[in-house]
């Protein structure tokens, strides 16, 4: 007999779904979308009602610990018990941290699962016990786009996804809703049905631009010249807010001063669309109210990045797009939860003066001779950085380093764990409690465990509770239980929880994070956050920090011709369900027809992609959804796609964008040619 369970979806995903979960005795059998968040309302993402199962209790799941036999990368494992596994781990890491310090000892984890629990909890606490080497791990994605924003309007929420039905105008900034965002098009879709008109900005003429009644499609990298003269054509049309901007706005003189250097006129060319487009849209963006822009992840993976989106956030201050329902910028929703991350990961543990690494410097600092301490022992955990890291030749390199002891700490086996000594199985979160904030909607939720822990998998916090009890560690923060760590996640106390003990949230509903009883309204119910009070269009704060006061513009130069774009599929989030047998197929490259003839290529022909730092073997789909000039394949597959070992990630470059050091993806020059 099954029964359905409440659960929630723990991808990297803004929406963050509840989810009704059928189960059957031990077993999984079908996820479905769940009404108790009303955000996400019934609806999930195909990858999840499709994958789901098989992620859980298919081939590839990992379920004894295993120790390497072969060389590192070759797959050869053999099962070991837990006693043994961690016995393995504390021998080896002490040793390591004997000779050359605990610094010598680096976490390398991202954003497998979003739970407060699995993601960085235990974890932390056990690294910063340990004193082991920090880990800066933004860079990687979310980074960027929350410096940015911060270094705004500071944490403070910004315009909730549900208040884009109300809007007149959405203008919908890099995001691929369809695939990535989805239950953004149940509001843009409501909120058309009330007359509302839809722009796409995106180098790609995505489903969402399908239904557009404008789409600019804008060359990667620019979309900061795109957002200046669209500001500057405010301006001429008489569309900025002067008694907004005087009360609230620092820095109008600084940004605009920078921003007519690049009117339409000289804009189109750059950004690569219509000179009439921007001007239409500047004047729809003029004359609707309210009018939204919710921007999309990807646009911000470039070395202009920050700059990209800083000058978009200052479009609504600038022509006064505040203070209503329904206008403003979609963003900051990770803001609206009374979150106590010090407190989660005990922060006061660390040691003074620890070094910390930018996580898209591993590679890089594992091969360096003359690191001092050199990082001897790594720790792999809620992520897949072989298939995810910029620079993959070089990470791959490093992870083989025969003196690098490496422990992984998964659910399933990826290509991550095949460089480990030590592979531990993690529980998924069906298996475990946890709490769930999002970074997409404002809603919190906790869920409890649907099904016992498959095989002798642990949730990631019993994990690293052994491994500190096995290491001697002592302090009773490294043995708080999972509901203790709930209650030390959120502050209880604040409004927002309603008065309810964040380990006690009932697993039936879905808590709106409310400002004064009500939704967030920027101007309304909530203010800024930053040093002034105002939104900084000029920051003081990012001025010291990247010497990027002001947003700016540098255009890449390479000499392959081609910009190549890696963004989310409708297969995998990033990189998970990438082992499962449905997601075994390289993906496509996309080429517009006009490059295609250029090089005399035809469609379903393998092609070679490269550039200095590597090259991949993809099948050609040649199609006008991609502008020219860009050619795109999807992130996240796995090696076994590839016929070189290689993939996307391969392409993608080391240097670092204009804010929080962050991943350039986007910034990928390559060639094409018949394989
Ligand atoms: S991946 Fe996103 S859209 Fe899909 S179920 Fe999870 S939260 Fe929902």
């Amino acid at each position: 007999m099954s029964v359905e369970k409440a659960s929630v979806c723990p991808l990297d995903c803004p929406d963050t779904c509840s989810l009704a979960v059928t189960v059957s005795g031990d077993q999984v059998i079908a996820v479905r979308g769940s009404r108790v968040n009303p955000i996400t309302h019934g609806a999930v993402c195909a990858k999840v009602a499709k994958h789901y199962p098989e992620f859980v209790h298919g081939t590839t799941r990992l379920r004894h610990p295993l120790q390497r036999r072969g060389p590192k990368g070759s797959g050869t494992f053999e099962r070991i018990s837990w006693d043994q596994a961690l016995d393995i781990v504390c021998s080896r890491t002490r040793e390591v941290i004997a000779r050359y310090g605990p610094e010598a000892v680096l976490p390398l984890n991202y954003a497998g699962p979003h739970g407060m629990l699995a993601g960085d909890s235990m974890s932390l606490r056990f690294f910063h016990a340990l004193g082991a080497s920090l880990l800066s791990r933004s860079p990687l994605c979310g980074g960027i786009r929350s410096t940015a924003y911060a270094g705004t309007f500071g944490a403070t929420p910004g315009t909730p996804l549900q208040q884009v039905s109300l809007a007149k105008l959405i203008i919908v900034w890099g995001n691929n809703a369809t695939v990535c965002n989805l239950h953004l098009m149940r509001q843009i879709n409501a909120a058309k049905r009330n007359g509302a008109k839809l722009v796409v900005v995106d180098p790609r003429r995505v489903k969402v631009a399908e239904q557009a009644q404008l789409h600019l499609a804008v060359r990667p990298g620019t979309d900061v010249v795109l957002a200046w003269a669209i500001a500057v054509e405010l301006e001429r049309l008489g569309g900025l807010d002067r008694a907004f901007i005087d009360q609230h706005v620092l820095g109008f003189d600084a940004f605009m001063e920078r921003a007519r250097a690049y009117p339409p006129e000289r804009a189109a060319p750059i950004c690569g669309v219509e000179l009439e487009a921007i001007r239409t849209l500047a004047r729809w963006y003029q004359q609707a109210s309210p009018a939204v822009i919710a921007w999309g992840n990807g646009l911000e993976r470039n070395q202009n990045g920050g700059s990209g989106l800083r000058a978009i956030a200052a479009l609504p201050a600038l022509a006064g797009k505040f203070g209503v329902a329904g206008g403003g910028l979609v963003g900051g929703a990770g803001h609206s939860f009374p979150k106590t991350p010090d407190r989660l990961t005990r922060t006061d543990l660390i040691p003074a003066r620890t070094r910390t690494i930018n996580i898209l410097d591993v590679g890089r600092v594992l091969l360096d001779e003359r690191l001092e301490p050199p990082i001897k022992a790594l720790i792999i955990y809620n992520h897949n950085p072989v298939i995810v890291h910029p620079d993959q030749n070089r990470l791959k390199r490093a992870l083989a380093r025969a003196d690098l002891f490496v422990v992984g700490i998964e659910i399933t086996m990826t290509d991550s764990m095949q460089y480990a000594d030590v592979v531990l199985p993690a529980s998924t979160h069906f298996e475990h409690a946890d709490l769930y904030p999002a970074y997409g909607q404002q809603y919190l939720q906790r869920a409890e465990a649907v099904i016992p822990s498959v095989g002798e998998s642990l949730p990631n916090t019993e994990i690293f509770r052994r491994l500190a009890a096995r290491f001697g560690l002592t302090d009773p923060a490294l043995r708080a239980s999972d509901a203790e760590l709930m209650d030390e996640a959120l502050n209880a106390s604040d409004p927002r929880l309603q008065g309810l003990q964040p380990s006690r949230i009932p697993t039936d509903r879905a808590i709106r994070m409310e400002f004064g009883g009500a939704e967030p309204i920027l101007f309304k119910n909530v203010l800024p956050r930053t040093p002034s009070g105002k939104v900084e269009l000029l920051s003081k704060s990012l001025g010291d920090r990247y010497g990027a006061a002001l947003p700016g513009f540098r255009p890449v130069e390479s000499r392959y011709p081609l910009t190549l774009i890696s963004p989310a599929s409708d297969k995998r989030i990033t990189s998970t369900f990438g082992g499962l047998s449905a997601s075994d197929a390289p993906p496509p490259l996309e080429m517009h027809p006009t490059d295609a003839a250029e090089r005399r290529l035809s469609d379903g022909a393998w092609v070679r992609v490269w550039n200095d730092s590597g090259e991949v073997f993809l099948p050609l789909r040649i199609t006008s959804i991609v502008r020219p000039g860009v050619v795109c394949s999807e992130k996240g597959a796995w090696l076994r796609t590839s016929a070189n070992g290689q993939t996307v990630s391969a392409l993608a470059p080391a240097h670092k964008a204009d804010l929080a050091e962050g991943a350039c993806f986007n910034d990928a020059r390559v060639e094409v040619a018949a394989q």
